[in-house]
């Protein structure tokens, strides 16, 4: 599984209008099982990257493919597809219905997907248990703590093992400590196989990550492929 290539950005710009050029030519390619940071200051065009790579946004030039399809062949509909298969995503807010369970949270994204309802439900199940919340599957998310709700929206980003799972600054919305289980929840998904890429603004969350990209001022900078910088909290298991 490893070696695939998941995500590939080639020269990627993007100029917004009224001339504010956020990238400048970006290139990145991800494979298959990698967990990867994209560090730089705010401004520094993680967003505007975080977009294309999701496929929320086109670039003014250049090319992305996931999984082997360069987006910009596919029209909105298998585009929407596409994204809807292959990518999860996590927010820094948890984006979560406040009316509906952790399960349904996670179902509903399935339904995006094309999961028979059925099957919804017992994927959102299996993946609120990789995370640690198969006790949780009823509570709404007004009654879960904020390392929890970001869990359950991490479920939903898995379950329906998607090629990438991208995270923005999923620790932002955390304290510290609460941010820290976060990652090592990231981390141990990676090392079951799932690949990661992770925009923060964090220095210190970066450096402990095994690839980091650095960007600044719309450009790539950086991409060290090395041990990660400085030592990290093993993978764990995760605290409540
Ligand atoms: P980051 O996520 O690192 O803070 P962004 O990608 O949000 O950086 O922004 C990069 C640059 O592009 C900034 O100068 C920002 O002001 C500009 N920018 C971002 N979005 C837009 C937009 N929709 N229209 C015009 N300029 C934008």
């Amino acid at each position: 599984m490893s070696g695939r290539p998941v995500l590939s950005v080639r020269d990627a710009s993007m100029v917004y209008p009224g001339g504010v050029t956020a990238l400048a030519g970006v290139s990145l390619d991800v494979t298959a099982g990698e967990l990867v940071a994209i560090v730089g200051p705010s401004g520094s065009g993680k967003s505007t990257l975080l977009n294309i790579i999701g496929t929320l946004d086109r670039p003014t030039s250049g090319t992305v493919h996931i999984a082997g399809r360069d987006v910009a062949t596919l029209a909105d509909r298998r585009l929407s597809a596409l994204r809807a298969r292959e990518i999860g995503f996590v927010f820094q807010q948890f984006h979560l219905s406040d009316g509906l369970s952790a399960a349904d949270n996670v179902a509903t994204g399935l339904l995006y997907a094309g999961v028979p309802r059925r099957q919804r439900r017992e994927h959102a199940v299996r993946a609120l248990a990789r995370v640690g919340l198969a006790h949780r599957t009823g509570h709404r998310p007004p009654q879960l703590s904020g390392g929890e709700k970001q869990r359950v929206a991490i479920a939903r980003a898995l379950a329906n093992r998607p090629s990438l799972v991208l995270a923005d600054e999923p620790t932002g919305a955390l304290d510290t400590a609460t941010g820290q289980s976060v990652l090592r929840l990231l981390r141990r998904l990676n090392e079951e196989g799932t690949t990661i890429v992770l925009i923060t603004h964090d220095r210190d969350i970066a450096a402990a990550l095994p690839r980091r990209i650095e960007i600044r001022d719309g450009r790539l900078v950086r991409d060290d492929t090395g041990p990660a910088t400085r030592p990290s909290a093993p993978a764990g298991p995760v605290a409540r």
